[in-house]
């Protein structure tokens, strides 16, 4: 595919980057193998808008892949920082910051009774997924196809994401060892979760799945699927892990707990809490959080872990979102769903726009998705055109057809405006893509 724009300022970095990092990136989704074209490289961002290398400014519906949820460069959550920082960057003892923000997250998620800070959504899922083991004494952990809980060994098994994007088969580096005690099972099936309970009795540490998945694009839990699982869970002796990274703090103020209201015994969280710095955490009954070490015997540490800056950033956007902000989202998000969604209708393009809460992404199908294998049968073609169009247009989109978008308390009518100018001139670009 051509593109008609240039990016050379990115380009060259890009170039830069290819020599001294494997694909020019730190994360492999940022490349743009997917869609194809130059990575933008960011210098700056102020509330819904990303301005590039090149000087090009952007309406961002990327949000860093979640964390931005006030935008970008709030005042409060910059003055934040700076306060902390000025009082030094990293101590390694406790300190007060961590406390309020743990403080923070077990107010607001009733089942958290206790909770550790880490560093990345990856660290947390890896800890949990420990805990569980070390408490139940059993090995086999429990995944769905087309969930992604960040590069944790044992849960690179068929993981959305930049896995789906990139297709890989499987991951070379992961044992057959390491991989083998994990059960991959169709999102959305209870039977089959039912038949995987039978087939592996007294062996199954735990079920982890994503809150509402956002890995293979946004496919909700079916009514009763996450109810189900804790049931099912409960009478296995197994214990059920939800995987709020992406939904927690984001589809409700309680994240999708506050939402479904299904009673998780253990959950992770990352990306909002940490205000754009890296803080994330896993936490839930207290009964299980007590085996952590130094209180009991599962291993777990981390020397930035409750970073004193990445705390302060955290709380600071936490303390910002109130039911406002997320009535605020909310609005937003529905907006611009309904926006896409009646300009491709116009253009005769086939689509769902799935959503759960406030997160939404586009299939470029009209048939169900329910599970990853149907998110699979989309024109993938057809976002690729679409994504440059509005990328063109100044609408920074996720690049790959398998990510969630997301918008910020930011995101005012100017934006909105902004995003519904670019899509008639990309819905026509999806309509005319070949394959
Ligand atoms: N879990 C979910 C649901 C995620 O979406 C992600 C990242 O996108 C992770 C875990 C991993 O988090 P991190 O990238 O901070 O390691």
């Amino acid at each position: 595919m051509a593109y008609s724009y240039e990016a050379p300022v990115s380009q060259s970095l890009f170039d830069r980057a290819s020599v001294v990092t494997p694909g020019g990136v730190n994360s492999p989704v940022r490349a743009f193998r997917a869609v194809g074209g130059t990575p933008r490289f960011m210098v700056s961002g102020t509330g819904p808008y990303l301005t590039d290398a090149d000087g090009r400014e952007y309406v961002d519906l990327v949000c860093s892949w979640g964390p931005m949820i006030l935008g970008h460069s709030h005042p409060e959550v910059i003055a934040a920082v700076q306060e902390a920082v000025s009082r030094g960057t990293s101590f390694g003892t406790p300190g007060e910051g961590e406390v309020a923000l743990a403080e923070e997250i077990v107010a607001r998620i009733e089942p958290v009774e206790q909770v550790r800070l880490v560093s990345s959504g990856t660290e947390a899922t890896m800890s949990a997924i420990r805990l569980a083991r070390g408490f139940t004494g059993r090995a086999k952990v429990v995944k769905f196809a087309g969930c992604y809980h960040g590069h944790v060994d044992a849960l690179l098994a068929a993981a959305g994401s930049g896995v789906a994007t990139f297709g890989l088969p499987d991951t070379p580096g992961v044992t057959g060892a390491t991989a083998g005690d994990t059960v991959v099972l169709p999102y959305n099936d209870l039977d089959a979760v039912r038949a995987a309970f039978a087939a592996h009795p007294g062996e199954i540490a735990c079920v982890i799945t994503e809150a509402s998945p956002g890995n293979m694009g946004v496919v909700p839990p079916a009514d009763g699927f996450n109810a189900g699982l804790k049931e099912l869970c409960a009478a296995n002796g197994a214990l059920y892990i939800s995987d709020e990274v992406m939904t927690g703090f984001r589809t409700s103020k309680a994240g999708w707990y506050g939402v479904d209201g299904v009673r998780p015994d253990l959950m992770t969280f990352g990306k909002v809490m940490g205000g754009g710095f890296p803080a994330a955490a896993f936490g839930g009954r207290g009964d299980v959080m007590a085996h952590l070490a130094p209180a009991g015997p599962v291993y777990q540490a981390g020397t930035l872990s409750g970073n004193p800056v990445a705390t302060a950033a955290g709380l600071a956007q936490l303390r910002l979102l109130d039911d406002a902000a997320y009535a605020k989202i909310d609005a937003v998000s529905a907006e611009l769903r309904s926006l896409v969604g009646e300009a491709l209708t116009k253009e005769g393009v086939a689509h769902t726009v799935s959503a759960a809460s406030n997160m939404f992404s586009v299939f470029f199908t009209d048939l169900p998705v329910r599970n990853y294998e149907d998110a699979k049968k989309q024109d993938v073609f057809r976002f690729t055109a679409f994504f440059h169009s509005m990328l063109e247009q100044g609408v920074y989109l996720p690049p790959s057809a398998f990510e969630s978008w997301f918008v910020s308390t930011a995101h005012d009518e100017r934006a909105v405006e902004r995003v519904a100018a670019a899509l008639p001139a990309a819905a026509r670009a999806a309509a005319e893509a070949t394959a």
